[in-house]
C-alpha cells in the first residue's frame, strides 16, 4: 500500500517544497498564482497540465508560454523553443513516477523535460496525481515501461508499442524512451516545488 504522508515526508527531507492538493482545480489555481504576468513560463508537453488548463490560463493572465510541441512548429523551431524554455522565468511540468523515498523520475525522448528540472528556469512547479507514487525505482521504471505505449499511441508515434500496447525496448527512430532522470535530490541552482494531487491525473 503506497503511503502519502510518507512521501510527501520524504521530498522535503530531501529538499524539495511539496504542496498537498486535493483537486485538480486547486492545483491549477495555486500553480497559476505562482505566475505573474510579463513573466515566461516553459512547460513539458504533459497530459496533467492539460487536464489542468494551466498553460491557456497563464496565457489569460498575461505570461509569455513558450511553446515546442502544436502552433504549426517545424523541427528546427521546436528545439529552439525547448532551449528557449531553459531560459523561462518559470517552468512547469509533470513526473512519470515519484517514489515513495521522495526521489522524482522522468523518462523523456527529446529531454527537455529533464533539462529544465536541471539546469533550466530558477523556479520548477512538477504537478503529479498521487497515483504516479511508487515504492521504488524499480516500480518507477516497470511503470514508465506501462505508461510509455499509452503516450506512444496518444502521440501518433511509429513505435511497436504503439500497435501492441507493449513494450519492445525498440530501435525505432520514434522512441519516446531516450533519456532517463531521477532527481534524489533538487540540482544546487534550482528550486523545485512537488505539487502532489490527490485527483487522479495524467497517465
Ligand atoms: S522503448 Fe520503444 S517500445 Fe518501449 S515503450 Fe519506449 S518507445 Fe515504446
Amino acid at each position: 500500500m503506497i503511503n502519502v504522508d510518507l512521501t510527501a515526508a520524504n521530498l522535503l527531507k530531501n529538499g524539495f517544497h511539496v504542496v498537498r492538493c486535493k483537486t485538480a482545480k486547486e492545483a491549477a489555481e495555486y500553480c497559476l498564482a505562482q505566475a505573474k504576468p510579463g513573466m515566461s513560463a516553459g512547460s513539458g508537453g504533459s497530459l496533467t497540465l492539460q487536464q489542468l488548463g494551466l498553460l491557456e490560463a497563464l496565457e489569460a493572465k498575461g505570461v509569455e508560454v513558450i511553446y515546442h510541441y502544436g502552433h504549426d512548429l517545424t523541427p528546427a523551431e521546436r528545439r529552439f523553443n525547448m532551449r528557449r524554455e531553459l531560459m523561462a522565468d518559470i517552468y512547469f511540468c509533470s513526473a512519470n513516477a515519484i517514489t515513495e523515498q521522495g526521489w522524482i523520475f522522468n523518462t523523456d525522448g527529446a529531454g527537455n523535460r529533464v533539462a529544465a528540472t536541471i539546469l533550466g528556469p530558477e523556479k520548477v512547479y512538477i504537478v503529479a496525481s498521487t497515483n504516479k507514487i511508487v515504492s521504488d525505482l524499480a516500480a518507477a521504471e516497470r511503470r514508465v515501461a506501462e505508461i510509455a505505449p499509452y503516450n506512444c499511441q496518444r502521440l501518433h508515434f511509429d513505435t511497436p508499442c504503439a500497435l501492441t500496447g507493449v513494450c519492445e525496448d525498440c530501435d525505432s527512430p520514434d522512441r519516446s524512451c531516450r533519456v532517463q532522470v531521477t532527481l534524489k535530490r533538487p540540482p544546487r541552482t534550482v528550486d523545485i516545488t512537488v505539487v502532489l494531487v490527490d485527483e487522479k491525473l495524467g497517465v
